[in-house]
């Protein structure tokens, strides 16, 4: 072993799958290999509801991998950790240099020591009272306050090795992308569908997106933010098929053929019935929206059964009972607030009536909508779809 160090990623809710749990360590193990390509060579193991990540070389600089590491659904907790021989001599003498920088600014420590291997002599609270006094010896000017301490220091007695580690970070949580199979994401520009994306990521799905653009009325900029948008989520959903759909024939002729109050939501099924349509392309099992009840006029129950009548799979709306403040929060923290918030057009605002029909009834809509077979257009529109591939890094998955 070249290093004397390695990161330790723990399972979240993975932890508890039976018989099928060995399919998903596989696909996190996958996505793992493929994020840490760019970083240098590694070791990957399992054991224990946790992945061992060994560097094979000594120039990897750890603290940037488990940065990167953060944003991998799958994992609950990272930490980097020295690697002890078995003897609590080896682990003192380890553990003393190892831990010198987590400790210098600390006041107070404890040690919690966790001994997966019964077989090891001493018992956890004799581990953790022995190594205590060791590091109390080393660094005078601390105390131990087992309430609550600066720095939790952790011996792990595992199978192999024993590990010694200061503070854990979160992980991302969640299940890995790609376990839970593939799904589309109605991508706009705003606050809400970035998130919808991350949420519906963080359940194992495998993300593709979609977008409408409406040019003139939209501008390339327009399409540029959501391409950017579809960048900033790939550290967590991995690589993103993004289809642009040209919009403006159909939001032209709804303009010109239907009544002004229903024109959100029939533009709403156009889109669904073109995205259903990449789907079957595209081996996607569901559609995923921003939507959350009684945000805009389109967004009540009676305008969402309106738009849901033309879907023939499912349609995931992660965000359907968050707060607009919850959704802010959620995209300042994945980092999509900023591109969201670019002042570009939307296809779905620049033909905005002035006063929609708030509770639409499904046979007033499709009444409305039958004053034109949309047929032709539709099929169009997605015979012009163009299709690009975002991600991670350049990392080719
Ligand atoms: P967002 O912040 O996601 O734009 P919003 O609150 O502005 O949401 P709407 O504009 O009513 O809401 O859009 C509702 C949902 O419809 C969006 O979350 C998105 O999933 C989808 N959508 C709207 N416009 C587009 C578009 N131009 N391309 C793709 N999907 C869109
Ligand atoms: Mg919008």
């Amino acid at each position: 072993m070249i290093n004397n160090e390695l990161i330790l990623a723990k399972y979240g809710e993975m932890a508890l799958k039976g018989l099928n749990r060995s399919t998903f360590e596989d696909v996190l193990m996958k996505n793992l290999c493929r994020r840490l390509r760019t970083f240098g060579a590694f070791r990957l193991t399992k054991a224990q509801s946790t992945i061992y990540i060994e560097p094979k070389s000594d120039d990897v600089d750890l603290d940037e991998v488990l940065d990167q590491l953060k944003c991998v659904f799958g994992i609950a907790s990272l930490c980097r950790a020295c690697i002890c021989e078995k003897t609590m001599d080896d682990i003192y003498a380890k553990s003393v240099p190892y831990l010198e920088e987590a400790l210098a600014c600390a006041k107070t420590f404890k040690v919690e020591a966790k001994r997966a291997d019964k077989a090891f002599p001493l018992k956890s609270p004799e581990i953790s009272a022995e190594l205590g006094g060791v590091l109390l010896e080393a660094y005078p000017h601390l105390s131990v306050d087992v309430r609550n301490p600066d720095v939790t220091v952790t011996v792990e007695i595992r199978d192999t090795n024993a590990f010694v580690h200061g503070a854990n970070i979160k992980g991302a949580g969640g299940l890995p992308v790609g376990t839970s199979g593939k799904a589309l994401l109605l991508l706009s520009g705003g606050i809400d569908s970035p998130v919808a994306g991350y949420r519906m990521a963080r359940r194992g799905v495998h993300i593709s997106a979609i977008h409408y653009v409406s040019p003139p009325y939209t501008s390339d900029r327009a399409q540029e933010k959501v391409e950017q948008l579809c960048q900033e989520l790939t550290p967590y959903c991995g690589s993103i098929a993004f289809f642009c759909v040209p919009f403006t024939e159909i939001q032209e002729a709804i303009k010109t053929h239907c009544p002004e109050e229903y024109f959100t939501v029939i533009m709403r099924r156009m889109m669904m019935e073109i995205a259903q349509k990449i789907t079957e392309k595209d081996g996607c099992l569901a559609l995923i929206t921003g939507e959350s009840v009684g945000q805009v006029a389109s967004q009540t129950m009676q305008a969402i059964a309106c738009t849901d009548a033309v879907s023939r799979i499912p349609v995931f709306r992660p965000l359907i009972g968050m707060d607009k403040t919850e959704i802010v929060e959620t995209a300042r923290a994945i980092g999509t607030f900023e591109t969201s918030t670019l002042p570009y057009e939307d296809c779905c605002t620049v033909f905005t009536p002035k006063h929609p029909k708030v509770r639409p009834l499904l046979a007033e809509i499709e009444r409305a909508q039958s004053r034109f077979d949309f047929t032709h257009m539709i099929e169009k529109a997605v015979e012009n779809t163009s299709m690009q591939i975002f991600q991670w890094n350049g990392s080719n998955d």
